[in-house]
């Protein structure tokens, strides 16, 4: 499986914010043996987010969008997503509900504390989606065919994504191993090994720990395990861990 992130926030472009939803993601796509083919920033703009996703969805088996969710005037996500697969935004009974019971909360735990939220618009998604309800928020998402929509705020996100994480799925593994030998004397069989066997590898010099860190990646074991044996017979490696 081949899966695009898609990160909505002028704050995220800024620098302001650290897009750390696009690190957690990656981790755990790759950590399930998902391929994860690209990652983007894109500014709280309809047209720039709803172009975006549809480029991502003409080449991901799965997109998955952060940010952007909820009523305030910057969230435009859900709208954006809507115009890419051409539907209306219609509210839905279980967000509603849920939307409505968060407010309830918040408001008795808050002396009924005015609130200023139209529920409507928060509880909409996508006419022919699939709800996503946000437990420990108010916003929710959605998943509209290929296409994931989770909120920006972090511990929101990761909920919401544990509860569609069974969906995605790869055969995609990953070696790791390490070696003292410098960078410059690697090439040759690095170049070697990626000829030899069905992996791709990646070289991260690591100058504090003072080695090179080796990453074979590939979908077939077998291979990757050979690829490890032959490269062993060929460069000192100090360790080696399996993903
Ligand atoms: P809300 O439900 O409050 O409207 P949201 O889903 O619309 O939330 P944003 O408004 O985009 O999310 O962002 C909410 C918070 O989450 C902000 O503090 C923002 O900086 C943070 N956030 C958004 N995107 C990311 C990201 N990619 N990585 C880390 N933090 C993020």
């Amino acid at each position: 499986m081949n899966v695009g992130i898609v990160t909505v926030g002028n704050e995220l472009l800024s620098g302001e914010t650290e897009n750390t939803n696009a690190s957690w993601l990656a981790t755990q796509l790759t950590d399930r043996g998902v391929s994860v083919g690209r990652i983007t920033v894109v500014p709280d703009e309809v047209a720039t987010i709803a172009d975006t996703v549809d480029w991502f969805t003409n080449r991901f088996d799965a997109t998955i969008v952060t940010g952007g969710l909820g009523g305030t005037p910057d969230d435009l996500t859900m709208a954006a997503v809507a115009e890419t697969f051409e539907q209306p935004l219609v509210p839905n009974e279980r967000a509603r509900e849920n939307v409505t019971a968060a407010i309830r909360s918040y408001q008795a735990e808050n002396s009924d504390a005015a609130i200023s939220i139209d529920i409507e618009s928060e509880a909409s998604i996508p006419k022919g989606a699939r709800v996503l309800l946000n437990e420990p928020g108010l916003s929710p998402g959605c998943v509209l065919e290929s296409v994931y929509v989770l909120p920006g705020i972090p511990s929101e996100m990761r909920s919401m994504f544990a509860s569609v994480a069974h969906e995605f799925s790869g055969e995609r593994r990953t070696r790791t191993v390490y070696t003292t030998d410098p960078e410059s004397q690697l090439i040759e069989t690095l170049e070697a090994v990626t000829d030899s066997f069905a992996v791709s590898v990646g070289c991260y010099p690591d100058d504090a720990a003072g080695h090179n860190r080796l990453t074979l990646t590939g979908t077939n074991s077998a291979e990757l395990t050979d690829a490890v044996a032959w490269l062993s017979e060929r460069v000192e490696l100090t360790s080696d861990s399996h993903q």
